[in-house]
């Protein structure tokens, strides 16, 4: 059987702009930090793996609690993931890099891991995925996804001035994690499951999507995640 894998939020991704274009003020911008370590051992620089390890000043505190409680630093943790090369995902340590070990996952990766090409945010858009102790299928997408608000609302992050061919590319994308993954991991909000009802609502929801009547494969796509559902 394949390696399974822990996995623990640093830092949980939020995001002022909502999918509606409002703007809460009140909420930072952070992107989620994951750290992921194989099951049956102790998390350590050998074994660990940090996806998007940028962190506001408040982020980081609560990361350097969660290592707490793991009894580890971030003078321990070993490797890190960037999935995309947005500035808010890039390496960054409020108190500074000093004494930290932390060097850039490259191919091959760990035996159940596997990264997967997610593009549409960003050319080149990475996940991360594996199986985790419970099982599941997780998937740590970055900003493939940015929340599951935004995945309901079919909507993107529009500063960035997608084209057309973009925002089909990360339908495509949404569809590939939606078609695979038990546990999504967010770009800038809490983890979510896949669900029947999720799917049934994105598939209701679909043809308000931008650019929807140039990949009617997406719908299929998760027609055909639905059935699996309803086939177990
Ligand atoms: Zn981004
Ligand atoms: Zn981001």
């Amino acid at each position: 059987m394949s390696e399974t894998y822990n996995w623990r939020i640093l830092q949980n991704g939020d995001l002022p702009l909502q999918p509606n274009g409002d703007i809460h003020v009140l909420v930072e911008h952070r992107c989620s930090a994951v750290l992921v370590w194989p099951e049956n051992s102790e998390p350590s620089a050998e074994n660990t793996i940090l996806v998007d390890p940028c962190f506001t000043a408040a982020g980081y505190d609560h990361a350097l609690g969660e290592l707490a409680r793991l009894k580890i630093t971030f003078r321990d943790i070993g490797r890190y993931l960037i999935t995309h090369l947005h500035g808010d995902h890039m390496l960054h340590l409020p108190s500074g890099l000093v004494g930290v070990q932390l060097r850039p996952l490259r191919p091959p990766v760990n035996e159940g891991l596997a990264l997967e090409s997610l593009p549409g945010h960003h050319d080149i858009q990475l996940g991360l995925t594996l199986t985790d102790t419970e099982g599941r299928a997780v998937w740590i997408v970055g900003d493939a996804i940015l929340g599951e608000d935004w995945l309901r609302a079919w909507q993107y992050y529009w500063p960035n001035g997608y084209t057309a061919a973009e925002i089909v590319e990360t339908w495509r994308s949404v569809a590939r994690i939606m078609a695979q993954a038990e546990l999504v991991i967010p770009g800038h909000a809490a983890p979510f499951a896949v669900t029947p009802d999720l799917i049934r609502d994105l598939i209701a929801a679909f043809p308000r999507a931008r650019h929807a009547d140039q990949c009617p494969d997406v719908r299929q796509t998760l027609q055909t995640r639905l059935a699996s559902f309803e086939g177990d």
